[in-house]
C-alpha cells in the first residue's frame, strides 16, 4: 500500500546499551518495556540485545541493527561520563556531527539551578544533539533523547536515558506520538475512578485479568487513599478502541472492585457535585478536624454552587455549640471527638441550612493530641439525611496532611453513596 508518511517502518529493534547489563548486574526491564510498548503501536520487532559500553562493538551493534531493520531504539549511555558513548556513536554512523543544543542545555542548567547543585562540566556534554535530530525532553532527569532520521535509506534511531523512571516518562510523553506519525494506529486511555478499596486488594482481585490483558492494557495507580485504573486500548479507529476499552471496563464493574468504582476520568468531588446536581439534592459539611477541606475540594468544581451553599468550620466547642447546636452535654459526657458529637455536628449542620444531607468530621489529626483510647488518625464522621442520623468511626494511618486528605476523602465518599439509590 502506498503511504504519505515520511518512514515506513516494517520492523524496529532493540539495543540496550550498558556493561551491567551484560555482566547480569542489573536486569534488563527497558527492553520488555519497550517490546511492550512497539507491540502496542502495532510495530514489528524482530531482534533485541545488550552491548558494553565499548565504542567499537556498540558501533558494529548498531551497523548490524540498521541493515536488518528500520527502526532501532536504544536506552542508556547518555550520561554525562566519559563511558557514555550512545550518541557520539550513532551519529557517527548516520554520519551525523553533534552540535550544542542551547535549549536543551538551558533545561539542564535549569534543573541544576533547581536542585541547588554545581552544574559540573560534563553535565553540558548531555545538551550535544547529532545533527537534523528531533529532540525529546526529558521531564524526569537531565539527559535529553533524541531520533535521528534518514529520509533516504529510511532508517531511524531512538536514543533514549537509562534509568527506566526517565526512559518510560519520554517514551509515553514523546517517543508514543513520535512513532503514532508514521502508524495508523489509535490509541484510547480511560480512568477507572475507585474509592475505599485499597491498591493491593483491587490488584488481588483483579491480578488475573490485568496480566492477561494485551489489548487493552490495565495498570494500575495510587494516591491519595485512592486507586485509578488506567485502560487503554490500541486499534485502528478511535471507535474500535473505545469499544475495547469500554468491554474491559465492564468486565472489571463485575468483578468486587465493581462496588467501589465511582467513575471514570473524574475525581472524587467531581462526581459527588455531578451527583448531588443531577438528583437536585444539596449537601452542608460541619468540619472539625478537616479544617475547611471537604469544603474546599466540592468549591473546586465549577458549578459546585448548585449543590453547595454551607460549609463551616467548627474548631472550639464553643462553636460546635454556637453555629451547629451541638449540645454542651454531649461535648462534656463524650468529648468533641466522638460518635454523638459527629452525629449532632451532621444533624445541626443540615438543619441550619435546610440541606439534603449534612456530613460532619471530628478527629485528632495529630501529631500531638492523641491519647490511649483516642489515638491520631482516629476520626468520626457524622451523616444526616431523611435517611436519619448516624455516624462511622475510622482510623487513619499518616501524618497530619495525610489523615485530613484521607478524611476528607472518605466524607466525600459518604456524601456521595447517601443520595444513591
Ligand atoms: P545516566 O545519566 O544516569 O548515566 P544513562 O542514560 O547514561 O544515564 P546508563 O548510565 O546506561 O544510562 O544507566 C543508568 C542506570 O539506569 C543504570 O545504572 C541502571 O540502573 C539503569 N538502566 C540502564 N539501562 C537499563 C536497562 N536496559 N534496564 C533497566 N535499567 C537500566
Ligand atoms: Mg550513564
Amino acid at each position: 500500500m502506498p503511504t504519505s508518511k515520511r518512514f515506513n517502518i516494517k520492523s524496529a529493534e532493540i539495543l540496550c546499551v550498558g556493561t551491567e547489563i551484560l555482566i547480569g548486574d542489573i536486569v534488563n526491564t527497558n527492553a520488555a518495556y519497550i517490546s511492550a510498548q512497539l507491540a502496542l503501536l502495532g510495530i514489528p520487532h524482530y531482534y533485541q540485545a545488550a552491548v558494553g559500553d565499548n565504542p567499537k562493538r556498540l558501533k558494529d551493534a548498531i551497523s548490524s541493527a540498521l541493515q536488518r531493520s528500520d527502526l532501532l531504539i536504544m536506552s542508556g549511555g547518555l550520561g554525562p561520563t566519559y563511558d557514555d558513548l550512545t550518541k557520539e556513536t550513532a551519529a557517527e554512523c548516520m554520519g551525523r556531527k553533534l552540535y550544542l543544543d542551547e535549549r536543551s542545555l538551558q533545561r539542564i542548567k535549569d534543573i541544576f539551578a533547581f536542585r541547588n547543585r554545581t552544574m559540573t562540566q560534563n553535565n553540558e556534554k548531555q545538551a550535544y544533539i547529532p545533527e537534523g535530530s528531533v529532540i525529546f525532553d526529558n521531564n524526569a532527569g537531565t539527559a535529553p533523547g533524541c531520533a535521528i532520521e534518514d529520509e533516504e535509506r529510511g532508517k531511524i534511531i531512538i536514543m533514549l536515558p537509562g534509568p527506566p523512571f526517565e526512559m518510560k516518562r519520554m517514551f509515553a510523553e514523546s517517543v508514543v506520538p513520535y512513532l503514532q506519525q508514521f502508524t495508523d494506529v489509535r490509541f484510547v486511555s480511560k480512568n477507572i475512578n475507585i474509592f475505599g478499596m485499597g491498591e493491593s486488594a483491587v490488584e488481588s482481585v483483579l491480578k488475573e485479568l490485568m496480566m492477561g490483558a494485551k489489548n487493552p492494557t490495565v495498570a494500575p495507580y495510587c494516591g491519595d487513599g485512592e486507586v485509578r485504573l488506567r485502560v487503554t486500548a490500541s486499534g485502528t479507529s478511535d471507535a474500535d478502541c473505545e469499544a475495547l476499552c469500554d468491554e474491559m471496563i465492564a468486565k472489571i464493574r463485575e468483578t468486587e472492585v465493581g462496588n467501589f468504582i465511582y467513575g471514570l476520568d473524574t475525581t472524587l468531588a467531581e462526581a459527588v457535585v455531578k451527583a448531588y446536581r443531577e438528583k437536585g439534592k444539596t449537601l452542608a459539611v460541619a468540619e472539625s478536624c478537616t479544617g475547611g477541606l471537604i469544603a474546599k475540594r466540592i468549591t473546586d468544581v465549577s458549578g459546585s454552587s448548585e449543590m453547595f451553599g454551607y460549609g463551616a468550620v467548627t474548631y472550639a466547642n464553643e462553636a460546635k455549640n454556637k453555629l451547629l447546636g451541638v449540645r454542651w452535654e454531649t461535648l462534656e459526657a463524650y468529648g468533641a471527638v466522638s460518635e454523638q458529637t459527629a452525629m449532632e455536628m451532621a444533624a445541626g449542620v443540615r438543619a441550619l441550612s435546610g440541606a439534603d444531607v449534612g456530613i460532619a468530621t471530628t478527629g485528632i489529626a495529630g501529631p500531638g493530641g492523641g491519647t490511649d483510647t483516642k489515638p491520631v488518625g482516629l476520626v468520626y464522621m457524622g451523616v444526616a439525611s431523611e435517611k436519619g442520623v448516624r455516624a462511622l468511626k475510622f482510623n487513619f494511618n499518616g501524618d497530619r496532611d495525610r489523615v485530613r486528605i484521607l478524611a476528607s476523602g472518605n466524607a466525600l465518599s459518604l456524601a456521595l453513596n447517601e443520595i444513591k439509590v
